[in-house]
């Protein structure tokens, strides 16, 4: 039986000790968060970050802005934050009315602010390996693997899913860690026989049931990064726990896994732009 990777707990510990190293800094770390219109999903992400930056002791400052703001009046707040210098981070809260052009406005951001790690700067500074922040999921991602002592150099780690937010710079870091990394997408024929070679399988797509036990090889780690809603409207993954736990060596629960630490890294890159621009 797996042991259960317990994202609560450490995003509670790569908290604090974000909380207890801006303690150094002059000025307190400040976190903009910006929300177009009034998704109640959206809305519970946007709570949950202001929550975490109270936890840290960190500011947060919320802009919300009515479903119809035009492109033009968001990318002036944008322009006002990125000369702000309280604050840190900007963060925009996907995703945007579909009126807005979402490339754009997470362009608009000062590359120094972006903790999501979403503009082209940061992307390439990733892709190069010399990055200035961490894509907040798959580095959670990744401070997991570390605190379980998985190694990830020689394994073949088989991620599900190819979005620019999870699955591709999910691989990256992988990759970055000398991984042999195989990346699956909708496109990808006979996925059980890709995802049994897997000696970490991570997915990242977004469908309930998707990975099943005969599709584990035997003592494999199993990440579960999707938030999905099952049939009875409660919080799952991509993975069938019941088939895949008894196969797994580690494996991370939804709830309790992957999302809590998304939220901690996004703490952890508030933390390192801080300090970027308090010249620490
Ligand atoms: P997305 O943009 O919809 O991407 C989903 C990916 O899955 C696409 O690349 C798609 O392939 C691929 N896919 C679809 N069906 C597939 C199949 N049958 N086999 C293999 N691949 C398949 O989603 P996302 O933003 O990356 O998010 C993925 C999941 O993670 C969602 O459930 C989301 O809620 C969750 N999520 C969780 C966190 C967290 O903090 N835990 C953070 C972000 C996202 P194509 O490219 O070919 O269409």
């Amino acid at each position: 039986m797996a042991t259960r990777i317990d994202g609560k707990a450490l995003a509670a510990k790569v908290k604090a000790r974000a909380a207890a190293q801006a303690k150094d800094l002059p000025r307190r770390p400040g976190l903009a968060v910006i929300l177009v219109g009034d998704d109640p999903a959206s809305r519970v992400y946007v709570t949950g970050k202001e929550k975490d930056c109270a936890e840290c002791g960190f500011l947060s400052f919320e802009h919300q802005l009515p479903a119809a703001t035009t492109q033009r009046e968001l990318l002036e707040l944008i322009s006002r934050l990125n000369r702000d210098t309280a604050v840190d981070g900007i963060l925009v809260q996907l995703p945007l009315p579909g009126h807005l052009d979402e490339e754009q406005v997470l362009g608009a951001i000062d590359p120094e602010k972006d903790v999501d790690c979403f503009h082209p700067l940061n992307v390439g500074r990733l892709v190069i390996g010399n990055p200035a922040f961490l894509p907040c999921t798959p580095a959670g991602v990744m401070e997991m693997l570390r605190e379980y002592g998985i190694e990830v150099a020689g394994k073949h780690c088989v991620v599900l899913g190819r979005s620019n937010i999870v699955g591709k710079p999910m691989g990256m870091l992988l990759l970055q860690q000398s991984g042999t990394v195989t990346t699956c997408h909708s496109k990808t024929p006979d996925l059980p026989a890709i995802t049994r070679q897997a000696d970490i399988l991570v997915s990242a797509v977004g469908r309930v049931g998707l990975v099943t036990g005969d599709m584990v090889k035997e003592g494999a780690v199993v990440i579960d990064v999707a938030m999905n809603r099952n049939a009875r409207g409660r919080l799952c993954g991509d993975v069938d726990m019941a088939s895949v736990e008894p196969r797994a060596s580690y494996i991370t629960p939804v709830p309790g896994g992957v999302g809590p630490m998304t939220r901690a890294m996004l703490m952890e890159n508030l933390l390192r732009a801080a300090r970027r621009h308090q010249g620490m």
